[in-house]
């Protein structure tokens, strides 16, 4: 799985401009299901169909998009300055490579009379070495969009760092579910949503054209395991988290009793996850239309949304299989 996921976090894909991500997920993906779509959005979908006597819809859904940055503002020097896509941390992205599209490179910078304590997203800008305003319109535009440099190690045992994990491991786990599913007793939707750091407004859209009956959202969490953090029962390492709520979203508990029986019958560890703020594409699945028996998968993180975010991958495998015995769940 590290290559795999080593190439959905080179693919670039800042909200709103997930076109590169969305090619190479629809190629990887294609051998494993019916059909693959997007949507005017730029939302992706594969779909395989169940062959169950009732079929319920299914809908899985990670988002591909990551924060990052784009150029507001050219001066006359020749540096950027950006507009950030996302909940960006800036003392995570300070003096930070950076990476367009196009493959251009440059330096995110604060002010040089700016103290750390002070660092507001006005403070920073972009070097990409250019000589003059005229030299840098040479080599980017307003509108373009960067990101801080992808990056993917292996640390001790089953652990990995890098970016943007988020939430391109949640797009691997989607993937390896759609690759190592036996049994689709139900229709299911494999859906890669954009724009979800930006007020998960993909999945607004997607959910609304899938209607799903069961919805699964499959994001990173946090972890309760680190030098001097808040009370949080979430460990790496300890098993996939089952979101019970956080600030956008009360779980079903029917789609909880789901995943609960499968990674029971699999032998796979859980924890569960009670977020008091925050929220992720699931808010979006359990509103949209009518409504639908929605839940969530978080993978358990460290650093969540700095250049070293931390997963276990024996976590991740864990929630495949789930992801994969949902498929094959009868829903009554
Ligand atoms: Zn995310």
């Amino acid at each position: 799985m590290f290559a795999q996921l080593k190439k959905f976090i080179y693919a670039p894909g800042v909200s709103g401009d997930e076109g590169n991500i969305a090619s190479v997920i629809a190629a990887d993906i294609a051998p494993y299901v019916d059909r693959v779509y997007t949507d005017a959005m730029g939302n992706l979908y594969a779909f395989k169909k169940g062959t169950g006597k009732h079929p319920k819809k299914l809908m899985f859904a990670a988002h591909m998009d990551e924060i990052g940055f784009m150029v507001s503002f050219i001066d006359e020097k020749g540096y950027l300055r950006v507009s950030k896509m996302g909940g960006i941390n800036f003392n995570a992205a300070a003096f930070s490579e950076v990476e367009f599209q196009n493959g251009l490179r440059g330096v995110i910078v604060p002010d040089a009379r700016t103290a750390a304590k002070d660092f507001r997203p006005e403070v920073f800008y972009v070097d990409i070495g250019a000589k003059s305003k005229k030299d840098a319109e040479r080599r980017v535009k307003i509108g373009d969009t960067c990101r801080v440099a992808p990056k993917l190690i292996r640390l001790a045992g089953s652990r990995v760092a890098g970016r943007p994990i988020d939430d391109r491991i949640g797009c691997l786990m989607l993937f390896e579910a759609a690759k190592t599913a036996k049994v689709y007793e139900n229709d299911v939707y494999f859906v890669f949503t954009v724009q979800e750091e930006v007020g998960v407004r993909g999945a607004k859209t997607s959910a609304f054209s899938v209607a799903p009956d069961y919805a699964v959202a499959v994001d990173i969490g946090g972890a309760g395991d680190v030098p001097n953090c808040a009370p949080f029962e979430v460990v790496l390492g300890g098993g996939i988290a089952v979101k019970l709520k956080d600030g956008m979203v009360i779980c079903h508990k029917k789609m909880i009793e789901a995943m609960k029986s499968v990674a029971d019958e699999e032998n796979v560890p859980i924890q569960y996850e009670v977020l008091e703020s925050g929220g992720t594409d699931t808010c979006m699945l359990q509103q949209a239309a009518g409504g639908c028996v929605a839940g969530a998968l978080s993978i358990p993180t460290r650093y969540g949304h700095s250049a070293v975010e931390v997963v276990d991958m024996n976590d991740v495998a864990g929630g495949v299989r789930i992801l994969a015995g949902l498929c094959g769940t009868r829903f009554e």
